[in-house]
């Protein structure tokens, strides 16, 4: 599949660059230009600007990953954190090399779902709802014609390779903010009459999806790590991890309230990662890439408020000074680890790579290719 995406030019005339930022972006064009094809630079959407205006195709981590996938670039450089390194590194061979400019860049909501959490809350929860584990089907993955009703696993994006080997495993799925609903069609087809999924680790999506397919939150109960579910576990549909982005979070009624009342026109647009009482007072939700295309389809002259990282906010704002375009709170930060991304950072691993070197490779163990290579490959298998 090809994905063209607008690639951004690089304004050297940018007056807003110091001489120093100046010199860096064009030591990275000159690098880009010596490793020609064989480099590949991805960007997500809460990049800042600096490090978008290098990437050759910029994206929500499932678009990313479906590039990094069709991908036959020998170097695919990450600008992004470590969770979307490592997704590229499981979807591309063994002769190409998924780098991230800065090790350091994790995720926090990623950290919050462990792999021996999720193992202790698995076997609970299969003896609490007596539930069946799909690792023991025949053919995992496949639509079960056997009657029982069994326990599927679903992994957001934004988790470490070891989860989503367990979820390949276990005869689940990875998820995206693009394609949460098809994912829990297709879960909820394999989890037989009376089934359920577990969703870890962001229980906003989760739940945020969930009611928007008509599930009612009394069967979405929260499993605290270490603590246990909230509600009773029988007869639940989606159990949902507790996790949340730090990011996201911020979003409230108050902020929403309080742009409508300085632009009753105005529209409101959030990232499903915010809390249900936020999604529930906003106009629209949706992915990155939705967000996206919803303010660019907007008419000139819109009010449009958006609940998201600040760097995507600011690119759109940017791209489009014919729209009123604001962040819904206007004390937010940027995504601390997205930002962790310097393009000093990335200059330095182009220039390791020119001298043959392979810098801050990001290998996922053999042990965890297998499962979460067939999480990832279930999930890009599906339609949206
Ligand atoms: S915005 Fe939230 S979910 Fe995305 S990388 Fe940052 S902390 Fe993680």
């Amino acid at each position: 599949m090809t994905i063209t995406l607008p690639m951004c030019s690089i304004d050297f005339m940018d007056t807003s660059m110091s001489p120093e930022e100046r010199a860096i972006a064009e030591r990275i064009t000159e690098l880009k230009q010596e490793l020609g094809s064989r480099l590949m630079i991805l960007g997500h959407h809460y990049q800042r600007d600096s490090i978008v205006m290098h990437a050759d195709f910029i994206g929500d981590s499932f678009m990313l990953s479906q590039m990094a996938a069709d991908s036959n670039a020998e170097f695919i450089v990450f600008c992004g954190v470590h969770f979307m390194a490592e997704s590229a590194d499981i979807l591309t061979d063994e002769n190409q090399y998924g780098m991230l400019p800065n090790l350091r860049a994790g995720c926090s909501m990623a950290d919050m779902a462990t792999l021996p959490d999720v193992e202790s809350a698995w076997t609970e929860i299969l003896a609490e709802t007596g539930l069946s584990d799909p690792i023991n089907r025949v053919s995992p993955g496949e639509k079960p014609d056997d009657g029982k009703s069994y326990l599927i696993p679903v992994t957001y994006m934004n988790s470490s390779a070891d989860l989503k080997d367990f979820v390949g495993r276990h005869g689940g799925i990875v998820c995206t903010s693009s394609n949460a609903t098809g994912v829990l069609n297709w879960a909820f087809d394999r989890a037989g009459p009376n089934g359920a999924v577990l969703f870890f680790p962001d229980q906003h999506l989760g739940r945020n999806t969930g009611l928007s397919m008509g599930i009612e939150e009394s069967v979405m109960p929260t499993w605290v790590p270490k603590i246990g579910s909230d509600k009773d576990l029988k007869g639940a549909k989606i159990i949902l991890w507790h996790g949340f982005c730090s990011v996201h979070k911020r979003f409230t009624v108050e902020q929403v309230a309080d742009f409508r009342e300085r632009h009753p026109d105005g529209l409101v647009v959030v990232h499903p990662e915010c809390t249900k009482e936020t999604v529930e007072v906003s106009d629209a939700n949706g992915s990155t890439q939705f967000i996206k295309n919803y303010v660019e389809n907007l008419p000139s002259g819109s009010n449009v408020a958006i609940g998201t990282e600040i760097n995507m906010v600011a690119r759109l704002a940017d791209s489009h000074p014919d729209k009123n375009i604001e962040c819904l709170d206007d004390k937010i930060c940027p995504c601390s680890t997205m930002y962790m991304i310097h393009p000093a950072y990335l200059m330095d691993v182009l220039e390791k790579l020119v001298e043959g070197e392979i810098p801050n490779q990001i290998i996922v163990s053999e042990d965890v290719q297998e499962g979460s290579l067939l999480a990832l490959e279930r999930m890009l298998s599906i339609k949206k």
